[in-house]
């Protein structure tokens, strides 16, 4: 999920708002306002929303609590946390890839529910010892009754979390499990992600009988989480059966050789308009001197000024293949796939023996998982993606 609002960084993790943030923002302030004016009729307009504001506030820093313990636990296991979004049902924490170990996994995903617990109870405690008392259930006039509702609602999170079904954290706790017995990520996932499917399902109907049998809103709201989940455990799922039909193959199996050069003394007006835009090509290979100097593309181009450009040639502004991110024919395609993303690019120069042997792009390993589809006799008739 991409944050609509950039917060600023903690710990060198990004953390954003998404925009479905602020509906859900407002509806616990006007929820929390109508709670308190239940149990403290007798507080001021003003009380009352200042109170709901801070707890709202408290609120969305437990979740980022959550969060942020997930980036910890995954950032000390060596795996990289690129950002922390907040949205309407929560917050995601974007881990750049998964763990390379069941044990990693198992400690990420437990790391947020124990904290959510931990903050749950802390806010209770709080409550007590400041005169509390948890048997006369949210007292009429103390202050602490946000505090009580954030004890709670912690403890809630950390129990929803909990539900076993994949990609909740309960449901990665369950696949770490399933994976350090099997040791077979794949077909952890996959189970995983089936009791998600199962677990979303009975949302889904269970919320919808509530609604219809007693009115209830929050049966609307749990078919909605349940359709949310669902959605979730079936995109799992297919990442889970992209990686297995992915799983032996190779860059060198499906990369394109096809790398068109360009000699590195032609000026850059030539390489716009004869090279650019007569082949529609956005990248060339610089050779000079009978080696390859390095790549150049449209955007080398366009960080010149137009007016050098009859000066400057394009092994002036050539990248050299050392200074990309590459890969090489040997390399696993879920890996290169894992690069991609990371460096959020679509295709990714392939070298050997420090030549470059060809460029493997998004395109190649659709083209190449459509025709193992057709050629399994699924598939056929299926659009190309472009
Ligand atoms: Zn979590």
């Amino acid at each position: 999920m991409r944050p609509s609002i950039r917060l600023g960084r903690i710990f060198g993790i990004d953390i954003g708002l998404h925009y479905s943030w602020f509906l859900i923002a407002l509806l616990i302030m006007l929820s929390l306002a109508a709670h308190f004016q239940a149990v403290n009729p007798q507080w001021s307009v003003g009380l009352r929303w200042s109170l709901a504001a801070v707890t709202g506030l408290l609120f969305f820093a437990s979740i980022l609590a959550h969060e942020l313990s997930h980036a910890a636990v995954a950032k000390a296991r060596g795996i990289p946390v690129r950002s922390i979004t907040l949205f309407a049902l929560g917050g995601v924490a974007n881990i750049e890839k998964e763990s390379s170990d069941a044990e990693s996994e198992f400690w990420m995903a437990i790391a947020g529910p124990i904290t959510s617990l931990v903050i749950g109870f802390l806010f209770l405690g709080i409550a007590r010892a400041a005169g509390w008392q948890a048997e006369s259930g949210t007292p009429p006039a103390p202050l602490w009754a946000g505090l009580v509702w954030l004890g709670y609602i912690n403890v809630a999170l950390a129990l929803f979390n909990m539900i076993p079904g994949y990609p909740l954290d309960g449901g990665r706790v369950l696949r770490a499990i399933i994976w350090g017995i099997n040791h077979n990520l794949v077909r952890a996932t996959r189970m995983a992600a089936d009791v998600g499917q199962f677990i979303a399902i009975t949302f889904i109907v269970f919320g919808f009988f509530r609604f219809f049998y007693s009115g209830a809103f929050g049966g609307l709201w749990l078919a909605f989480i349940g359709w949310f989940l669902s959605d979730a455990a079936a995109a799992s799922r297919a990442t889970a059966e992209v990686t297995v039909a992915l799983e032996h193959v190779r860059v060198g199996d499906v990369m394109s050789q096809d790398c068109p050069a360009i000699e590195g003394n032609i000026n850059l007006r030539t390489f716009a308009e004869d090279y650019l835009l007569r082949t529609g090509r956005r990248w060339f290979v610089v050779i000079q001197n009978g080696r390859q100097l390095g790549l150049v593309t449209i955007n080398e181009l366009r960080r010149t000024d137009r007016n050098r450009w009859s000066f400057t040639t394009v092994a002036d502004i050539a990248l050299p293949l050392d200074r990309l991110r590459t890969v090489s024919p040997d390399t696993y395609l879920t890996t290169a796939l894992e690069v991609m993303a990371q460096e959020n690019v679509i295709q990714l120069p392939v070298i050997s023996n420090g030549e470059l042997a060809g460029v493997i792009s998004r395109n190649n390993i659709v083209q190449f998982m459509e025709t193992q589809q057709e050629l399994a006799g699924e598939g056929v008739g299926r659009s190309r993606a472009a």
